[in-house]
């Protein structure tokens, strides 16, 4: 309850003020009576402040809202370009590979995980080498895996393609006892300038991350193309790698021309390299296929072909012609 007294005060100060008011207002009014035509300016000037304010504001909110739609658009344009999804299915193996697309519109192909293609057709752009290479991971640090060259750097690869390197070198070393194999080269940011080998940035499949150059330390640091034929126990790797999910990738009946002079890639899918040593993860089905030629009468196929031949690459030659966007 409010006391009365309370009352009381607050009924006299309200009176009070109401009087002060009107004493004020009275006040005004005689003054603008003095100052008409200073008042009527004064309130032209406000008015015209008022005005300018108000249309300022409006404008400033406007822009504010073109370019947040500007930056929404880059955005959705963004994740369009960046996380297309896609299924793609081998035909006979069931395959399902869905990865983020890192592809920009000018780089771009019809697979990308386990599958993604890389070659001097169907290269990819530097947005994807960074962003690829941020999702790798140490081989030496996680697995124990040497690089046989500290100008390579640490070797780093794909978190699934590493777990089964790591299980095809296990096998490879108690299969061939006293031998070690360590890596020459996983990942790449960069192309290679070593005359027949080399590819430009953005064409090598070193960019993949399911990649490594891979030696037998009893065999020296020479990355021969005779490897394979000089030393019948690194055979091991090429008859049982796909076991692994792993591929050679540039098998000598791929190259086209000889080995010396192998011929480029061309439309029926051929690699235009020679490397014994260069080992790619490709996925335990697809590498199955691979090796026993399921689409090449029995007889060893190269990635070009197989993806040709199971519809996930339709022009080898022209990635324009499997663009996606
Ligand atoms: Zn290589």
């Amino acid at each position: 309850m409010v006391k009365p007294q309370h009352h009381r005060m607050a009924i006299s100060l309200a009176f009070l003020s109401y009087l002060h008011y009107t004493k004020i207002m009275r006040k005004i009014r005689f003054f603008i009576r003095k100052h008409l035509v200073i008042c009527i300016f004064l309130g032209i000037i406000f008015l015209a402040i008022l005005t300018l304010i108000i249309v300022l504001v409006t404008l400033s909110i406007q822009s504010g809202n073109t370019s947040t739609d500007s930056t929404q658009e880059e955005q959705i344009k963004a994740i369009s370009t960046t996380e297309i999804t896609t299924s793609q299915k081998s035909p006979t193996s069931g395959l399902s590979v869905t990865m983020s697309n890192p592809y920009n519109s000018s780089n771009c192909t019809t697979a990308w995980g386990p599958l993604m293609l890389i070659n001097p057709n169907f290269t990819v752009d530097t947005n994807f080498i960074t962003q690829r290479q941020s999702e790798l991971i140490d081989l030496t640090a996680t697995y124990g895996i040497k690089e046989g060259n500290s100008g390579n750097g640490t070797p780093m690869l794909d978190r699934e393609a590493a777990e089964h390197l790591n299980d095809m070198i296990q096998a490879y070393q108690t299969e061939n006892p006293g031998h070690t194999m360590t890596t020459r080269s996983c990942f790449r940011a960069r192309g290679t300038t070593c005359g027949r080998l080399c590819v430009a940035t953005g064409g090598s499949d070193h960019h993949s991350g399911y990649t490594c150059d891979l030696v037998d330390d009893t065999y020296g640091d020479d990355l021969d193309p005779d490897l394979l034929a000089q030393h019948p126990d690194w055979q091991w790797l090429y008859r049982n790698s796909y076991r692994f999910g792993f591929i050679d990738r540039f098998p000598e009946e791929w190259a086209g021309g000889t080995m010396n002079e192998p011929a480029n890639i061309n439309a029926e899918g051929t690699t235009g390299l020679v490397e014994t040593w260069h080992y790619r993860y490709v996925g335990i089905d697809a590498a199955t296929e691979i090796a026993t030629g399921k689409y090449n009468d029995g007889k060893y196929d190269s990635l070009e072909h197989y993806l040709k031949s199971t519809g996930v690459i339709t022009n080898l030659t022209d990635m324009k012609a499997t663009c996606l966007n």
